[in-house]
């Protein structure tokens, strides 16, 4: 590999091998697990380095690390050792005690710990520091599952332009769920570091953005999130596995004469297979308790079947794991002690990891594949059962809470708690005819043979090329330095200066209640020293009330507009209206809007002269979002013959007379004299009023990177207060 020639860089926690040091000798064995088997076949063909954990511990490698990693560095592995402490804390600790029973929905095995979550923090960190000192900023970096979530936002901060991709191979839970994790901004906005975020169906994408809408208050459009300026991507890429290879392996003479080793150990029963890790989303003990069921409703097929168990050992330090582990074995002894005879086992039970070509003999020499898990990302076991079995009449038992049922409808689906379905899926499956069996199959087999894990890759990677973080508009328009220093110099040298800005979102943040946005110590420094330069004209062109600009701005030199142009009170003068307008429309909006805010907890009503407002801030996004589309459609039903404007913006509506606007409101400094300089800055549509109405030589600054007929953008209401503030000092750069 030319080190110079753009990489992709693959994340995950563990390497395809895992490291076994005896005394001197170092060995390495496969890794199990999807995602190392998953990527492995992509993995080779492109110009790629593999950045994870080699499976053993800092201190075990000890004086074997350099050793470790050299040898690794020959298949393009970059070792990344943890210390132990950080393995029980990271791995054991918030991994699999966290973030993985939470997503796989079982929260009776959730634990907190704020200890654990330090370590994440901390791990990820470690990656982060290590990819950036392997990689440069044109690599596209891919990071995989939940164990880094964190580490997209991380890349993010230091190399801003760098492509990053996500992949989460568990599912994404419902946002009821999701919204128990203490750690739920920070995993969220990690998360959103990235440019594509992938998961495998669907529904885990809807998941995704509910969560991300209800945390944030973020909308997506059509899977896309504009977050902190950069446009995210999130969609479902099914992972696919090696077909060809688990296709064309049956044929292969050890795998013939390994499936003649186990037919021989039998006496014509037919084979039910199921291989999992040992992990209680499997759904293990459901499927021995249907398969239990099975032998004690149809006593005919006793001696007739038997059921191989691989239990994959998986997690054996974490106690619920060793807890399932006992049960297991227990249930196996049980139905074993009472349906088993001299001549016949009922169930045989492997608690290892088997090789490959063993793997292979199994999935070929069974008649039955059962794969019914409570949850799973996935399931790549029921696609490579699938595809061992080409031509072959192999039954798949298939549970539908799999991600992989999305593609694999034609499999005998089954509810993974219903027991009494499960053991009569099982004799169905028995009795199906072999026709049926290979015409379903080839169906199935067809699809995975299209998406294969290359396909499901290189989709991924194409998507992440070509998603465009931050739009061409939106470079055209950012403010940068550059212009910055413009826009000052062009303010200094002006004799005359006009400068009209909007209140809340661009002076102040929002706020939950209307009345918490009073202006700070920094604010108010910094209108007294723009307002105190005799060649500054300066107005708030506000949405707010008079009595609210009176007493929170009244003692600084000010001009000003209020209710979105009701209202005019030029400096020193007094407040007047600024053309007569009515106000007696009001008793026929007010009680639909109330009516709306009794049947909508958090939403409150505000009153103005001549308009009435509706908040719902504070309301739960989603929730709010259905009231708002629901009053606005009432609303304009109701005002359609009265002169009332009905405009919503960000969780408000707002009902006003006609005709009166930010625009027209400020057209009379406008006219007044030729300005030097105007400057105009606001966040929200009430804004692009006065931005269309300003004159050709105008600045204009719109909070937030939105299409607006602002001529720039700047992110936040930090960045406003930091330009005017810097106007009215000496001229610097940012
Ligand atoms: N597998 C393995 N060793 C074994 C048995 C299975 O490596 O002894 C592999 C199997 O081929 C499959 C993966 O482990 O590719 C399991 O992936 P799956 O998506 O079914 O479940 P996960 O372990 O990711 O939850």
């Amino acid at each position: 590999m030319n080190s110079t020639e753009k990489k992709i860089i693959l994340v995950s926690n563990r390497l395809p091998v895992s490291v076994v040091t005896r005394g001197k000798s170092i060995d390495f064995t496969q890794s199990a697990g999807g995602l190392a088997t998953g990527l492995d076949s992509i993995y080779g063909e492109q110009n790629s380095l593999w950045v994870g954990w080699p499976g053993i511990s800092r201190e075990k490698a000890g004086k074997n690390q350099r050793a470790i990693r050299e040898k690794l560095a020959g298949n393009r592995f970059h070792s990344v050792f943890i210390s132990q402490k950080d393995l029980d804390l990271f791995y054991n600790g918030f991994c699999n005690n966290t973030l993985w029973p939470l997503f796989v929905y079982f929260t009776q095995h959730v634990k907190y710990d704020s200890r654990q979550w330090e370590a994440y923090v901390r791990v990820n960190q470690q990656f982060c520091d290590e990819i950036l000192r392997i990689s440069s900023p044109e690599d596209t970096i891919w990071v995989h599952d939940y164990h880094f979530m964190l580490l997209p936002r991380m890349l993010r901060e230091k190399r801003p332009d760098q492509r990053i991709g996500f992949f989460l191979h568990i599912p994404w839970p419902a946002s009821e769920i999701y919204r128990e994790l203490p750690w739920r901004d920070a995993i969220i906005d990690g998360v959103l570091g990235a440019d594509l975020v992938g998961l495998h169906t669907n529904d885990y994408v809807t998941h995704f953005l509910h969560s991300v809408r209800r945390l944030t208050g973020i909308e997506h459009y059509l899977g896309t999130i504009r977050y902190k300026n950069r446009d995210v991507k999130a969609d479902s890429f099914p992972m696919g596995i090696d077909y060809q290879k688990f296709a064309t392996t049956p044929a292969e003479k050890p795998v013939q004469r390994e499936i003649k080793k186990i037919k021989a150990q039998l006496s014509g029963e037919k084979i039910i297979l199921s291989v999992d890790r040992l992990d209680y989303t499997k759904g293990i003990l459901e499927r021995l308790e249907a398969y239990e069921l099975f032998l004690k409703r149809y006593p005919k097929y006793r001696e007739k079947v038997m059921f191989i168990i691989v239990a994959v050992p998986s997690r054996t330090k974490v106690e619920s794991y060793q807890q399932l582990k006992r049960q297991v074995d227990e249930r196996v002894g049980e139905i074993n002690g009472r349906f088993g005879t001299l001549g016949w086992v009922p169930i045989w039970y492997l608690y290892k990891s088997i090789p490959f070509h063993r793997l292979i003999a199994l999935y070929r020499a069974a008649d039955i594949g059962m794969v019914t898990p409570i949850r799973d990302g996935m399931n790549l076991v029921a696609k490579e059962f699938l595809a061992a079995n080409e031509g072959h009449p192999a039954v798949l038992i298939l549970s539908e809470r799999a991600g992989a049922e999305r593609e694999l409808g034609e499999a005998l689906v089954v509810n993974p708690n219903d027991i009494q379905g499960m053991a009569e899926s099982i004799k169905s499956a028995l009795e199906l005819p072999r026709k049926t069996i290979l015409r379903e199959n080839a169906v199935m087999q067809e699809r995975l043979k299209r998406y294969d894990a290359r396909r499901w890759a290189a989709d991924f990677l194409e998507r992440l090329d070509k998603v465009e973080p931050i739009s061409p508009r939106s470079v055209r328009r950012a403010l940068t330095p550059k212009i910055r220093t413009q826009l000052l110099k062009a303010y200094h040298q002006a004799k005359t200066r006009l400068i009209l800005l909007d209140y809340d979102g661009t002076l102040t943040g929002f706020h939950d209640k209307p009345e918490a946005a009073k202006p700070g110590k920094a604010l108010q420094k910094i209108l007294g020293k723009l307002t105190d330069d005799p060649k500054n004209t300066v107005a708030i062109v506000s949405g707010r009330d008079r009595r609210t600009l009176d007493e929170w701005l009244g003692d600084f030199n000010l001009n000003f507009i209020a209710e979105h142009g009701v209202w005019l009170k030029p400096q020193g003068e007094s407040w007047r209206l600024i053309e007569p307008l009515r106000s007696d429309w009001k008793t026929s909006v007010r009680p639909l809007m109330e009516h709306y805010i009794d049947r909508t907890p958090g939403a409150i009503l505000e009153e103005k002269d001549y308009s009435l407002v509706w908040h719902c801030r504070k309301v739960d996004s989603e929730f709010a979002s259905r009231r708002t589309l629901e009053l606005m459609e009432d609303l304009v039903q109701l005002t359609a013959h009265l002169s009332l404007n009905v405009l919503q913006g960000h969780r408000v509506i707002e009902v006003k007379n006609a005709n009166v606007d930010k625009g027209r409101a400020v057209a009379q400094w406008l006219n007044q004299r030729d300005w030097d300089f105007i400057l105009s800055i606001g966040d929200d549509w009430t804004d692009e009023d006065v931005f269309r109405v300003l004159p050709d030589h105008g600045w204009s600054i719109r909070v937030g990177d939105t299409d607006s007929h602002a001529k720039y953008w700047v992110p936040d209401v930090n960045r406003v207060l930091s330009l005017l503030d810097s106007l009215s000092g000496r001229m610097t750069n940012e």
